[in-house]
């Protein structure tokens, strides 16, 4: 069992900048960053992103692999201590609070920092996790692919019926000649005003009571395949891009019943512009309570919030 000042739970951006921090201001950080057999995988989403053109400082664009292993070497060069596991549960009804990861190891800290991100949710195809990762034309991010150059001047589908789907949409319709917005039922969920958005455009134009059943293509995406919902008929749709917006899925599970969670599941803040969750003593930075922004940048601006506001904590005598 080990007693750590601070323990620091997750591996994205505002868990390294929280550490970077926690570490310069010397209460040598303990970062549980997440081992690859769970949903926290470590390095987070940003590890199956390829090319980062809006994290400022890289005039070029950045690898997101690159960017977090960077973020976690500077942690590290800091003195931040790594454990690649995953923490299972995290009892606060007693201080230390302890934390119990996958191993079975125990560990005690005076203060807690989450940051566990979450999880775009994918539709579950063999071929859309292969196109992801590869960077073939398959992502979970319009925001952070859509400017790529390969996906200008084509034809791109976005999945789903949220206000995500058609802020993608419309923010694609910038790039390419047209979006094809794919949703399983013939209403969208999104705002209306959203939703009058993207039935204005141009660009933008549906495909009603469909759902992608396979997604086509070897190193590059050329097309997906549809199933009409309502007759089961299947046809193929030539794309060059697919933008999956169905939602995300935050990684507190481990966290339900310890501190207060909203009804989405992400973490509930109870005082805006501050990091402190429901129990004192325990932050939340990043995507596990942010299911607003959701960008590398501001992950990492809560990250550095969160460092500050433990280290005051802990000198008040926590
Ligand atoms: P969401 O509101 O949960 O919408 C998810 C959409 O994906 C729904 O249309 C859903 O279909 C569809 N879907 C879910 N699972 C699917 C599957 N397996 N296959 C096919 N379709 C699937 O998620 P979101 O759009 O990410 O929004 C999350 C929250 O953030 C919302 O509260 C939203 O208002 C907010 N947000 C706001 C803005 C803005 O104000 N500008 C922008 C983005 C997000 P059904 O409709 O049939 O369930």
């Amino acid at each position: 069992m080990s007693k750590e000042t601070i323990v620091i739970i997750g591996s994205g951006p505002a868990a390294w900048t929280a550490a970077v921090y926690a570490a310069r201001a010397e209460l040598h950080p303990f970062v549980i960053e997440g081992s690859f057999h769970r949903t926290m995988v470590p390095g987070g989403q940003l590890m199956f992103t390829t090319e980062v053109e809006n994290y400022p400082g890289f005039k070029d664009g950045v690898d997101g692999q690159t960017l977090m292993l960077d973020m976690k070497a500077q942690a590290v060069r800091f003195g931040t201590r790594v454990l690649t596991e995953d923490v299972l549960k995290l009892d606060v009804q007693q201080r230390p609070f302890r934390m119990t990861t996958t191993s079975g190891a125990e560990v005690l800290a005076d203060a807690v920092i989450v940051a566990t991100g979450a999880n775009a949710k994918w539709i579950g195809l063999p071929n859309e996790q292969r196109l992801a990762q590869s960077g073939g034309g398959v992502s979970a991010c319009a925001v952070c692919d859509g400017a790529l150059p390969h996906f200008r001047g084509k034809t791109l589908a976005v999945v789903g019926g949220g206000d995500t789907a058609v802020e993608d949409a419309l923010y694609l319709t910038k790039f390419a000649k047209e979006v094809v917005i794919v949703h399983r039922r013939d209403e969208l969920r999104a705002s209306k005003v959203m939703a009058e958005r993207a039935h204005a455009s141009e660009k933008i134009r549906f495909e009603w009571h469909q759902v992608v059943t396979d997604v086509h293509g070897g190193d590059v995406i050329t097309g997906i395949r549809l199933k009409d919902v309502r007759s089961g008929a299947e046809r193929d749709l030539e794309v060059s891009g697919l933008f999956v917006a169905i939602g995300h899925e935050p990684n507190t599970a481990f966290l339900k019943g310890v501190i207060d969670l909203k009804e989405n599941g992400y973490v509930r803040m109870p005082i805006s512009w501050r990091t402190q969750t429901s129990v004192p003593g325990v932050f939340a930075a990043g995507d596990v309570m942010d299911d607003y922004y959701r960008q590398a940048v501001t992950a990492a601006g809560t990250g550095c919030m969160a460092a500050l506001e433990a280290e005051r904590w802990l000198s008040h005598g926590g």
